[in-house]
């Protein structure tokens, strides 16, 4: 069986992803400091404990398991937090990136997966976004995902390392057989704190900022089932195993929904009220954040199956509900 190192495997996207390798014939081995992750959500292939920026660990654990590519998950991914402590955000997403290329490339592995994102793109006025808009990150989040962009272009050109890199807009839902789901300490995104409202584990949601330039005052954003994420995922890896080019490509629905919109659809499939409060925006946010994924769908066939605003959250809660959940 081919191993594929998966970087950040034992969190939300990463664990999804080690599941569809597992459902696709490859051994899924996770690479993981478990400073946001989980040990009990490595459950489809071995865990391997580390640090991005630890060289050593990394040439041992690509010697022992010899994989055929990486899929790249493991960063800082809070927008917020990218603000007040950007060093953090470019040591970690930036200096380990650049440590696990170096490792990889040395171990003369040419395929590679990456996780970037929408924030690459910034501020952009309503734009229906595709790869071609120009790229202006208002957040040291988006910026640190942007230079591995740049890093994977260069080192490609000098070792022959092939990328593809998926612009992740929102991710959100789970496992519908819950086996494995969300779950951030503390928790930052807008489904899972809605949830949490609903449940009385917290007081109230804070709507930030209601003074956008959209149709209800609230940000606008993209949201994408995490099962047809990781399915672009394996999508492309084949891509690469079969000696294709690589390329970048944005994972996106197309269809925009507000906070507002997004909260309504929570009161609607938990059905009970989200209890809300007003508040100011956060520093980093975007207005609106949209795309469709024609690029990836010509060249990897994908098109998002699972991401109707409803399935997303009806799976998420389904996941919030386990016992063992807790966020
Ligand atoms: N949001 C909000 N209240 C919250 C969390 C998020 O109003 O408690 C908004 C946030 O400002 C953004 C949208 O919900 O417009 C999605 O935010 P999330 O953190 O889920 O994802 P991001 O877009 O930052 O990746």
């Amino acid at each position: 069986m081919q191993s594929v190192l998966v970087t950040g495997g034992a969190g939300y996207i990463g664990s999804h992803a080690c599941k569809r390798l597992a459902e696709a014939g490859y051994d899924p081995v996770t690479y993981d400091n478990l400073s946001t992750g989980w040990a009990q959500a490595v459950k489809f292939g071995p865990f391997e404990q580390g640090d991005l920026l630890d060289r050593a660990r990394l040439d041992a654990v690509l010697a022992a398991h010899r994989p055929v590519a990486v899929m790249h998950f493991a960063a800082l991914s809070d927008v917020g937090q990218s603000m007040r402590d950007p060093a953090l955000y470019w040591r970690n997403n930036v200096c380990g990136s650049m440590t696990l290329l170096d490792a990889v490339t040395a171990a003369g592995i040419d395929a590679f997966v990456f996780s970037s994102t929408c924030a690459t793109y910034g501020e952009q006025d309503g734009v229906m976004l595709d790869e071609g808009c120009a790229q202006q990150p208002i957040n040291a989040y988006g910026g640190s995902k942007r230079a591995v962009e740049d890093m994977l272009r260069d080192y490609g050109r000098q070792s022959g390392l092939r990328h593809v890199a998926f612009r992740y807009f929102n991710v959100a839902g789970a496992d519908p057989d819950r086996q494995v789901g969300e779950c951030h300490r503390p928790e930052t995104h807008l489904i899972p704190l809605a949830l949490d409202a609903v449940r009385g584990r917290r007081e109230h949601l804070t709507i930030f900022g209601t003074d956008y330039r959209t149709p209800d005052g609230t940000c606008i954003r993209d949201y994408v089932h995490v099962l047809d994420l990781v399915d672009a995922h394996v999508r492309g890896l084949e891509h690469l195993l079969a000696g294709g080019d690589g390329g970048v490509f944005n994972l996106g629905t197309g269809r925009g929904f507000s906070v507002r919109e997004v909260i309504d659809a929570v009161g609607d499939v938990t059905d009970a009220p989200v209890p809300v409060v007003e508040g100011a925006r956060r520093p980093g946010d975007c207005t609106a954040l949209v795309s469709g994924s024609r690029l990836a769908e010509a060249v990897l066939g994908w098109r998002p199956q699972r991401s109707d605003l409803r399935t997303m959250i009806s799976d998420a809660w389904g996941w919030h509900q386990m016992p063992g959940y807790s966020a």
